[in-house]
């Protein structure tokens, strides 16, 4: 019992540590996600900035040949009155570097020194490539720069002049390291609430597992009545307590089940041997002579017969029902079998003066049935039809082959059973209370116990109408399929005729 709630909080703390891996799994997607985004968009953010100063840096700056014997220099043309044309030249003066084809350095902002001259080599490479070279720079104080390199084609045509521009990227880079801190610190925090949200929702889920399982620790013997209720959500869960409420349901059935049998035993034991007890005892004290004891034994005996009877009826019975018994199909024409039955019973039918007559419905009706069951069967119908037909009545059996079943019918026009009564007739040691017949013929109210038990076996239905006055007609109907699964409890049923 006490392992009940580590198994449930092992359940708990894996959904929770696998919910909580997950989540930290797709924290760190996204996260890592959005910063490439954002890093990509920073960076295509400043090369933009770099073309559009470039697009100003043509329209401002000219290398021209003045006088024109190879005296290149570079000249800006803007109107320095204008507010708009001074700032956009103030921009892309910010950090700009000018060398001449040799890779001198012409001209170049405060801002370009601390980033360190560019070296021949790289002016040379840029010069002789036709399409802007993009690099970064860092200056001394480790601020990164973004470097546009490419030249101007002087007035006349015949020279190139080296050009590069820079922006920092140092606003760029304060973003990104203030989005990481936030990053770091908001995924831990974010963690916690997961597996705070995690924990209390697997709990609150597995909440009814626990309460099925209390329930199911209360449960015994005497508080099977226990029903779980459900939630009303249609969930897995509901599908659970209602899958524990039916087998709780099937639990007290066969419980009661047990008791009734037991209670009835004893209550059917215990008045022959109250009787026979009763007789030995008198016998003792009054007997006089070998006679009177020969008279109190034999009288007891019979008593005694009717003790074992039900023994080995329950026997039986409980062999039967607890599948210890199985039957013993085997291959046989089941209208031979029960016309012989019928031809046996003729003597005790006409004893109690009633008419007993078989119909063969069907030239052959061969299936796989047990013999000896089937002949119990038959037997118990027709006891009980001559034992409640009065003299001058009818009994009628009839056989009927019908595709894949047979139809076993038992009619009489006896006494029949009132309605209130007719219900219970299959219960154990139910025998209807005012049946009025004489006590020794008193039966044990096993027999229909048994027809019940035997149709069921063979995965057949049983069905008894009967009326006050009316007769009673038990119908029968067996599958001829060997393999036919035992039917259900509702397989039997009776109706008021
Ligand atoms: P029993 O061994 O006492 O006959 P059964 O289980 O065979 O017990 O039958 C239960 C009760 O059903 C009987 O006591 C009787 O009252 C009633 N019953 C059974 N068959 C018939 C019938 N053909 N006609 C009238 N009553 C019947």
């Amino acid at each position: 019992m006490k392992l009940r709630r580590p198994i449930l909080r092992g359940i708990r703390f894996t959904l929770t540590a696998v919910y909580t891996g997950l989540f930290t799994l797709m924290l760190l997607g996204v996260s890592l996600l959005f910063r490439q985004t954002l890093a990509s968009n920073l960076e295509a953010q400043a090369r933009d900035d770099l073309e559009q100063n470039w697009a100003i840096l043509n329209a401002y700056l000219r290398i021209e040949n003045d006088p024109p014997q190879r005296n290149y220099h570079p000249v800006w043309f803007f109107d320095i009155e204008d507010p708009e044309e001074s700032s956009a030249a103030a921009r892309v003066k910010n950090a700009y570097y000018i060398a001449d084809p040799s890779g001198n350095r012409v001209e170049g902002s405060k801002v370009w020194d601390g980033l360190g001259s560019d070296p021949p080599a790289e002016v040379r490479r840029v010069l002789s490539s036709n399409q802007a070279q993009w690099r970064e720079k860092k200056d001394a104080s480790g601020v990164p720069y973004l470097i546009r390199g490419s030249y101007i084609v002087s007035e006349d045509k015949r020279v190139r002049y080296y050009v590069a521009i820079g922006t920092s990227r140092a606003e760029s880079e304060r973003l990104l390291s203030r989005f990481n801190l936030l990053s770091i610190g908001l995924i831990p925090f974010a963690l916690l609430i997961g597996i705070a949200t995690g924990w209390v929702f697997t709990g609150r889920a597995l909440g009814p597992v626990l309460d099925i399982a209390r329930a199911a620790q209360r449960i015994s013997g005497s508080n099977l009545s226990l029903r779980l209720p459900s939630h009303g959500t249609g969930d897995e869960l509901d599908y659970l307590i209602e899958t524990f409420n039916q087998m709780i349901q099937r639990l007290e059935a066969n419980f009661n089940q047990v008791r009734q049998f037991s209670t009835d035993v004893s209550h059917e034991l215990r008045t022959p041997i109250t009787v026979v007890r009763g007789q030995l005892e008198v016998a003792l004290m009054t007997a006089r002579n070998e006679e009177d004891f020969r008279e109190a034994i034999v009288t007891s005996l019979s008593d005694i017969e009717r003790l074992s009877q039900i023994v080995r009826a329950l026997l039986l019975l409980s062999q039967a029902e607890t599948g210890q018994r199985v039957l013993q199909k085997q291959r046989l024409n089941l209208c031979d079998l029960i016309e012989n039955l019928v031809d046996q019973f003729q003597i005790p039918a006409e004893g109690a003066d009633v008419y007993l007559r078989f119909e063969r419905k069907s030239p052959s009706c061969e299936g796989d049935f047990d013999p000896i069951q089937i002949e119990r069967m038959v037997s118990n119908l027709l006891t009980n039809a001559v034992k409640f037909t009065p003299a001058g009545g009818k009994i009628v059996v009839s056989v009927e082959g019908l595709g894949d079943k047979v139809e076993i019918v038992v009619r009489d026009t006896g006494q029949g059973i009132a309605p209130q009564y007719l219900p219970h007739i299959f219960d154990r040691f139910y025998r209807v209370p005012e049946s009025g017949t004489p006590s020794p013929e008193k039966g044990l109210g096993l027999g229909l116990s048994f027809v019940a038990w035997i149709v069921r076996a063979h995965g057949g239905t049983l069905d008894a109408v009967s009326g006050l006055g009316k007769g009673t007609t038990f119908t029968i109907r067996l599958p001829l399929d060997p393999s036919a699964p035992t039917s259900p409890d509702d397989a039997v049923t009776t109706r008021v005729a």
